[in-house]
């Protein structure tokens, strides 16, 4: 069997990814805040070193594969910290031990949001590595109800960015790690409960995400993208933010590929 570390494992993408890689024979690490093998938070510097530790600790120092799919959507900074460097922080942290794997494999869950308008002075801060300043500019944005909802969108276009520029260099590359994004459309998931729950937010939802595939998805739709891509199969995928959202990128994108 191969091991993954899976974070966000204890609800939504990430918990489906993990069971059906479990159901399959898989060794599988979840980390979330609670109800998986590490509890911890991924919202502080503090708490992703203790979390990708005890992480490497339980894989004794060798991983086959790292899935990042814990999140946030909420329109407040925490969701800067723990989609950006939650997610990044925490790769790096456990770079040495996918170097230990013989077909090592990373993916991160983006969205279809990273799409839509951004401030860019936030993805600017975040893919400086500087949380400091992407805090106070995400406090600002929050305190104002017409750019509260673009920290989301700010911190998933920044982890496209981010894939881009790093999966092509020495420590992922260059060590034979294919790095990657899958970008979600609607996933029902506890995530999007509330807002479907309602008409207008369904509308308001659909109206941003035009799926004309299928609509609305299940978080196995993600799960089995995101299994591919950190499988052995997966020799040659890197630094792509593969969109499966129903169809929505292709309608709103359009010709620009
Ligand atoms: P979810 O809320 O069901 O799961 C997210 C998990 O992340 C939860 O278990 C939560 O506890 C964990 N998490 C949140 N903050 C954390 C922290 N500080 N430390 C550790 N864990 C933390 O949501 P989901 O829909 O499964 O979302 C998974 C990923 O998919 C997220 O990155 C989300 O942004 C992305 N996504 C979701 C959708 C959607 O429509 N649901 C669409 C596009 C992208």
């Amino acid at each position: 069997p191969r091991t993954y570390v899976i974070t966000g494992a204890a609800s939504g993408i990430g918990r489906t990814t993990a069971r059906i890689l479990i159901d399959r024979g898989e060794r599988v690490i979840g980390v979330d805040l609670q109800g998986t093998d590490v509890s911890g938070d991924l919202s502080t510097p503090e708490g992703r070193a203790a979390a990708a530790e005890e992480a490497g600790r339980l894989v004794d120092g060798a991983v086959d594969a790292v899935i990042a799919c814990a999140g946030l959507s909420i329109p407040q900074p925490i969701t800067a910290s723990v989609n950006f460097f939650g997610m990044t922080e925490f790769l790096e942290a456990l770079q040495p031990a996918l170097t230990r794997s013989e077909a090592p494999r990373v993916a991160l869950v983006s969205s279809m949001a990273s799409m839509q308008p951004v401030v860019p002075a936030l993805v600017d801060a975040l893919l400086a590595g500087d949380e400091g300043v992407a805090g106070e500019i995400a406090t600002r944005m929050a305190d104002d109800p017409r750019t509260a909802n673009v920290i989301y969108p700010s911190s998933k276009r920044a982890i496209s960015r981010w894939v881009r520029r790093e999966a092509p260099t020495a420590r992922w590359a260059g060590a034979g790690i294919p790095l990657n994004a899958v970008a979600p459309g609607t996933v029902v998931t506890p995530m999007t409960e509330d807002l479907l729950a309602s008409d207008d937010g369904r509308a308001m939802t659909d109206a941003y995400v035009p799926m004309p595939l299928n609509s609305h998805q299940g978080p196995e739709s993600i799960a089995h993208l995101l299994i591919w891509l950190t499988s052995v199969e997966n020799t040659h995928c890197a630094g792509q933010t593969i969109y499966c959202d129903g169809g929505a990128d292709a309608v709103l994108r359009g010709d620009d590929v």
